[in-house]
C-alpha cells in the first residue's frame, strides 16, 4: 500500500483535478490511499468566515463565494445529474447551519468546525472524479481514523486509537481522504495545524505500514533552497530523515515538520515529486548511508529579535532563563535562535499566535527589553565554510551563530 498526498495547489481547478487522475493512472497496480488538502486558497477563505462570524460581520457572501468556486470546478468535471452535486449541497447546508447555531465555544473550536469543510469538499470532488476516471476508491472520513484530543487547531494525535482504527482498513483497496483534520471523542472536527496534510498522510502511512509515501508538489522535489528566493539551487535526489527534519525545523516549508517522525519510526520511504512531471524521480527521503548532505539555504521571514537584559547588571542566570522560557511557553511563542551574553539573552522569535505584546509586558516587569520586528533569519545547512562572506553582503547582521556546520544569521536587508 502506498500513501499519496496532494496539496491545495494540485487541486486548485478542474484541470488540476484531472491531472491528479493522470498521476494516479501512471502508477503500477497497487492500492493507494490518497490524502488531499482543501482546494487552492480555500483554507484562507474559510479562516475569513470564522473571523467574520466571531466579529458578527456578514458571512453569507463569503460562504457563497467558496460555494461558487467549488461548484464551478464540479460543473467542469461532472454531468449536472451527478450525485456529487447533492453531496456538495449537503455539505454547504451543514456549514450554513453550523454558523447559525448558538454560541458553543471559543475561536479555536469554531475554527476547526468551519475550516475542516475545505478538506471535506475537496475530497468529495476528488473521489468522485477519480471514480469517473476509472480509479476505483472509497471516500473515507479522516475524522473517524485520525483520533485526537480536543486541542482545537493543534490536535494531539491519540496514536493507540488512531493506529487501531487505520489498521482496520482493507489494504487491497484504494481510498481518498482528507488531510489536516482528525476527530475527538465528541465526534467533533479537530485540525492538526496549518499545512498539516503532510502530517495526516504520514499518520496514515504509519498505521498502514505503507511501502512509501509521496508528496506531490509543483516543484521538482526538495531543493537546496527555495528557487523563488535563492539562485543556483539544485535538486536533492536523496536525503536522510534527519536532514529533512532539520530543514523543516529551520523553516523549509516543503515538508511539514511533524511529518518525518512517524515515517522514520517505521522506516517508510518518503518521496517528494512533481505533479507536473510525475515520471521524474524527485527526492527520496530515507535512512541510507548514500544520502546527500549538500549545502542548503533556508530563509524565515517575519521574525522578531528580542533582547532581554537584567536590570541590576547581574548575570543572566538559570532562574532568569527558566522564568523567560516559562513565559515563552505560556504564550506559545517559538524560538528560532538564541544566544546569551553576560547580562542579556538574545532571542529570535516567531509570533505565530500574536501574543508577543503580552510577553513583553510580562517581561518588562523585571527586565530591560529591546525589540526589533520584521527581521529575517537565514540558515545555511552543511555549510562548507568556503566563501561565507557572500552571505554577509547587503545585510545588517544582528545576530549570528555557527554550530556543527549550520550557519545562522538574523539580519535586515536583502538576501
Ligand atoms: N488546507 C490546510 C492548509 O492550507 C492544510 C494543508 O494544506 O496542508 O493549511
Ligand atoms: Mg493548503
Amino acid at each position: 500500500m502506498k500513501v499519496f498526498k496532494f496539496g491545495g495547489a494540485s487541486v486548485k481547478d478542474a484541470r488540476s483535478v484531472r491531472n491528479v487522475a493522470k498521476v494516479l493512472g501512471l502508477q503500477r497496480q497497487e492500492s493507494i490511499l490518497v490524502v488531499v488538502s482543501a482546494m487552492g486558497k480555500t483554507t484562507n477563505a474559510l479562516e475569513q468566515v470564522v473571523g467574520s462570524l466571531l466579529e458578527g460581520t456578514e458571512i453569507h457572501s463569503k460562504i457563497k463565494e467558496i460555494e461558487r468556486y467549488h461548484l464551478e470546478i464540479a460543473k467542469e468535471l461532472f454531468e449536472p445529474s451527478h450525485a456529487l452535486f447533492s453531496e456538495l449541497e449537503l455539505l454547504f447546508k451543514m456549514l450554513y447551519d453550523f454558523t447559525l447555531d448558538e454560541d458553543k465555544g471559543g475561536y479555536d473550536f469554531y475554527y476547526d468546525q468551519i475550516v475542516s469543510f475545505g478538506e471535506l469538499l475537496s475530497s468529495r470532488i476528488l473521489s468522485a472524479h477519480l471514480k469517473q476516471a476509472d480509479f476505483q476508491n472509497e471516500w473515507l472520513d479522516a475524522r473517524l481514523y485520525i483520533r485526537t484530543d480536543s486541542t482545537y487547531r493543534e490536535g494531539e494525535v491519540n496514536w493507540e486509537l488512531t493506529k487501531s482504527r487505520i489498521e482496520s482498513l482493507d489494504t487491497s483497496q484504494n481510498y481518498v481522504t482528507q488531510g489536516f483534520i482528525g476527530g475527538d471523542a465528541q465526534q467533533l472536527s479537530v485540525t492538526l495545524g496549518r499545512e498539516g496534510s503532510d502530517y495526516s498522510a504520514a499518520i496514515f502511512a504509519y498505521g498502514l505500514k505503507a511501502e512509501s509515501m509521496t508528496i506531490w508538489k509543483d516543484v521538482p522535489g526538495v531543493m537546496t533552497g527555495d528557487p523563488r528566493k535563492f539562485e543556483n539551487v539544485t535538486l536533492l535526489s536523496h536525503i536522510a530523515y534527519e536532514e529533512a527534519i532539520e530543514m523543516a525545523y529551520y523553516g523549509a516549508s516543503i515538508i511539514h515538520p511533524k511529518t518525518l517522525q512517524p515515517l522514520k519510526k517505521k522506516g517508510i520511504a518518503l518521496y517528494v515529486k512533481s505533479f507536473v512531471n510525475p515520471l521524474a524521480p524527485g527526492t527520496l527521503v530515507s535512512s541510507s548511508p548514500k544520502a546527500q548532505t549538500l549545502e542548503s539555504y533556508i530563509l524565515k521571514e517575519d521574525q522578531i529579535l528580542l533582547t532581554v537584559c537584567t536590570r541590576d547588571f547581574s548575570f543572566i542566570a538559570e532562574h532568569h532563563l527558566s522564568e523567560i522560557f516559562g513565559l515563552l511557553s505560556a504564550y506559545q511563542i517559538r524560538i528560532s535562535l538564541m544566544q546569551t551574553t553576560a547580562i542579556c539573552l538574545e532571542l529570535c522569535l516567531e509570533d505565530k499566535y500574536l501574543t508577543i505584546e503580552k510577553l513583553i509586558s510580562a517581561l518588562e516587569a523585571k527586565f530591560d527589553i529591546e525589540i526589533q520586528k520584521g527581521v529575517r533569519l537565514l540558515t545555511v545547512r552543511n555549510s562548507t565554510l568556503e566563501s561565507t562572506e557572500r552571505f554577509y553582503a547587503n545585510k545588517t547582521v544582528l545576530l549570528e551563530q555557527m554550530s556543527r556546520g549550520t550557519l545562522q544569521m538574523v539580519f535586515q536587508g536583502e538576501l
